[in-house]
């Protein structure tokens, strides 16, 4: 039932002929001066259920034509009654003014909840490959020692929230012509605690929480790579009353190291020969990840071939097996000869012949198409 003889174009403060946008953002801007949980005037709640009727005559062209030509007779024998709007299409609207906690109900567990915190630490290539434990220093909000958290000095008194009785929540509930809702918020005075402290703890000023620099030992699995986060839940900033800690999220950074280059869950390595090492063959130094190792390059070794250590290298993170190890040869050509040195190679030179420069099977290019698959 139209419950209203005012005129809805003068209650939405509109003209007649005013658009759709006109309308609602005059109801918008009344609404929120209206609401009961924000006026003050002793006839805000019947003005704003008449503003709400005005609204939902208006906003829709078919109440509005019948109002328009019958005023609110028309709508009586139209069988209108208010209080029969889509309460969904609604929702949108009634959440931009009064916040979600109106429709929606607020999660106390949510909001009790600590935050998250990030914190960083710095590990070389091979401390990735075999895995480490590392103790990570990061600033957290604890629970308050002294207080044990409830931010009350110890042997004082705490007492009821006067304000939300306990509660830590305000609830209001207001009649509207969509019938009855609850509007519930954090109570200010205790900000959601439903207790008053007599006397604020000395060492948290009454926060139930203190800052303090803590140390954690980070485990890192094997294979880790760069600028992966490892979450430690439960280690974050500590929660209000009853609420859960946040958790801490520890982003692994690994410091570049000279001698390897990390690609995916491979690593590669160069060495280097002297153009008479390459030629006789050399048992040469290499450095992996499981520390240096001999390798054995053949006689004829040639420039840019490259040695596969197959599963050594990085582990695969959080499975079996190893990436590979690749070692390119990179073979040095003497730059600066003396006369005896250039005389040596020219002598040298009129004794080869096709097959001591004979190729092998699988030229260079071959070689670097498999390397770098
Ligand atoms: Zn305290
Ligand atoms: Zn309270």
């Amino acid at each position: 039932m139209a419950t209203t003889d005012h005129d809805y174009y003068e209650l939405l403060g509109v003209r007649r002929n005013a658009s759709e946008a006109e309308i609602k953002r005059a109801f918008r801007q009344l609404a929120r001066e209206l609401h009961p949980d924000v006026s003050d005037a002793p006839d805000a709640q019947e003005r704003f259920r008449e503003v709400v009727e005005a609204y939902e005559v208006l906003s829709k062209t078919e109440t509005r034509d019948l109002y328009d030509r019958y005023g609110h007779a028309g709508l009586r024998s139209g069988g209108f009654q208010s209080g029969q709007v889509d309460f969904g299409n609604l929702a949108d609207l009634f959440s931009a003014f009064f916040g979600d906690d109106v429709l929606f109900g607020g999660r106390a567990a949510d909001r009790a909840r600590g935050a998250d915190l990030a914190a960083t630490v710095e590990i070389d290539l091979v401390e990735a490959a075999h895995g480490v434990t590392r103790e990570v220093p990061f600033d957290a909000a604890v629970t308050c020692a002294r207080c044990g958290g409830d931010g009350a000095e110890p042997g004082s008194e705490i007492t009821t929230c006067p304000n939300c009785n306990g509660s830590g929540r305000l609830q209001q509930v207001t009649r509207s012509v969509f019938g009855e809702f609850v509007r519930t918020q954090t109570c200010p005075t205790c900000a959601g605690s439903g207790r008053r402290i007599e006397q604020p703890c000395q060492e948290c000023r009454g926060a139930g929480r203190v800052v303090e620099e803590r140390t954690i030992p980070v485990e890192i699995p094997p294979g880790i790579h760069h600028g992966q986060r490892i979450r430690l839940s439960g280690e974050g900033h500590a929660g209000l009353v009853g609420g859960r800690a946040g958790d801490v999220y520890v982003e692994v950074h690994i410091r570049p190291d000279e001698r390897f280059v990390r690609e995916g869950d491979d690593i590669y390595a160069t060495v280097d020969l002297t153009f008479t090492q390459a030629a006789l063959g050399k048992t040469v130094a290499i450095p992996t990840l499981d520390g240096e190792e001999e390798l054995e390059l053949p006689p004829g070794t040639q420039p840019g071939e490259i040695v596969v250590l197959r599963g050594r290298g990085m582990p695969v993170l959080q499975r079996r097996g190893r990436g590979d190890q690749r070692i390119l040869v990179s073979v040095l050509v003497p730059r600066h000869l003396n006369d005896e040195q250039r005389r040596l190679l020219r002598q040298f030179d009129e004794h080869a012949d096709e097959r001591t420069y004979e190729k092998a099977e699988g030229g260079l290019f071959e070689k670097l198409k498999s390397a770098f698959r």
